[in-house]
């Protein structure tokens, strides 16, 4: 049995305050405090060199990030770099670090070694960090969270189905991070070929198991049926702009007419970035922590990583009980937050029983002594009068 399960669990009780304590400005309390801390996201794109992730990147957080693309790799590097470059974005009071990390080399070799062990490594290497810094007994808030929220996995826009590249990787890395396929320069699509080229997609991701980000993980489900159509999104990137009815709009133009990225008849793009900053980001981040990292680190503790991405204690077990492990570790985890979050209550609910208790007290000496006053001025008349 877990040494916690002997430890009683707190009494609740409710209490009915008799005067507002403000404890509804708590939310606003958690904005206000949220907000003076940056948020960390790290993104990581992966995928063919050209596939357009750079400019894609550019495109996403609407800024010059990715610069000189196309010349980040020397053809002569036999594997992946890896390149981490963060980037502080502001807006409306919140600081977000952006890490953007990016693959260069992928896919030039026909070496799949070479290909995703420097991201397997790195991907490791940033949970590692994160273990013994909680080993260290860091706060959560405190670590630097360098842990891989998303990667992005860009699939070239040949219509055909994944590749054995594609199948290899996205198996090897849909149980280590939230991996989001798309499909990279979505404009050499028609918008027939496009869908086919989705559904074969889908078919073949079913067909080999691979669990991808958000349609196998995503606690927050509302938002995502309206996503759900779009997936796997196909996108275009552009770090050009042209004017439309007298607004700047990113665009790719050619002979034919131009190809804009913000426009969902065009691609998916808009879609994708409501998905990847406005609904989802702070999902992304927590099913990080609460089934990628858990799984890593719930494989540390019953031996070492095993070389597919899949922790050894999870090695030899069949994908149901895969899931089942993984719902465990996100369970232990929600587990340990709930408990963490009901003694915070309580002690909340104990601080202000004790303040209650220390009013009435004062309340009951000023009667005392205002009693105590009133009798001597009885006895100060009464004496007068005679
Ligand atoms: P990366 O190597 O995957 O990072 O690709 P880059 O972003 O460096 O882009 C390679 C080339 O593809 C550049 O010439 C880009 O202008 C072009 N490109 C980028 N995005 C798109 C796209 O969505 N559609 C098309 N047709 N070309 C693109």
């Amino acid at each position: 049995m877990a040494a916690d399960s002997l430890i009683p669990l707190p009494k609740s009780v409710n209490v009915s305050l008799k005067a507002p304590l403000n404890i509804g400005e708590l939310p606003a309390q958690k904005v206000r405090r949220s907000k003076r801390r940056p948020y960390v996201f790290n993104l990581m794109v992966a995928g063919d060199s050209g596939l357009g992730k750079s400019t894609f990147i550019n495109t996403l957080f609407n800024a010059p990030l990715r610069e000189n693309p196309g010349a980040k790799h020397l053809a002569s590097v036999q594997t992946v770099d890896i390149q981490p470059t963060t980037y502080e974005l502001f807006e409306e009071n919140v600081t977000l670090h952006l890490t953007v990390v990016d693959t260069p080399g992928f896919g030039d070799t026909l070496n799949r070694d070479a290909d995703f062990n420097p991201i397997a490594q790195y991907i490791d290497a940033q949970y590692d960090k994160y273990l013994k810094a909680e080993r260290s007994d860091e706060k959560r808030g405190n670590i630097l969270d360098s842990r891989i929220h998303a990667l992005l996995y860009f699939l070239p826009p040949t219509g055909n189905g994944l590749r054995d590249l594609d199948i290899e990787f996205l198996s090897r890395f849909c149980t280590k991070v939230n991996i989001i396929p798309v499909i990279g320069k979505g404009d050499g699509l028609s918008p027939e070929e496009s869908a086919m080229y989705k559904k074969a997609i889908l078919k073949d991701l079913a067909r080999n198991d691979i669990r991808t980000y958000p349609t196998h993980h995503a606690e927050d489900r509302d938002h995502l049926a309206k996503f759900e159509k779009f997936i796997p999104f196909s996108v275009v990137g552009s770090d050009d702009y042209i004017v439309k009815n007298g607004v700047k709009v990113r665009a790719r133009v050619y002979r034919w007419g131009a190809v804009e990225v913000e426009n969902e008849q065009h691609c998916d793009f808009v879609h994708l970035r409501e998905m990847l900053i406005r609904t989802n980001m702070q999902d992304l981040i927590d099913t990080t922590h609460l089934v990628h990292y858990s799984l890593y680190r719930s494989g540390k503790m019953g031996g070492e990583s095993s070389s597919n991405g899949r922790p050894a204690s999870v090695l030899a077990c069949d994908d149901d009980m895969y899931d089942n492990q993984m719902q465990n570790a996100k369970k232990v985890a929600m587990d340990e937050m709930k408990m963490k979050e009901e003694q915070m209550r309580q002690n909340f609910i104990s601080r202000v029983r004790d303040k209650e208790a220390e009013l009435r007290a004062r309340e009951e000496a000023l009667n005392a002594k205002r009693k105590q006053m009133m009798d001597e001025i009885d006895a100060m008349r009464r004496q007068l009068e005679m």
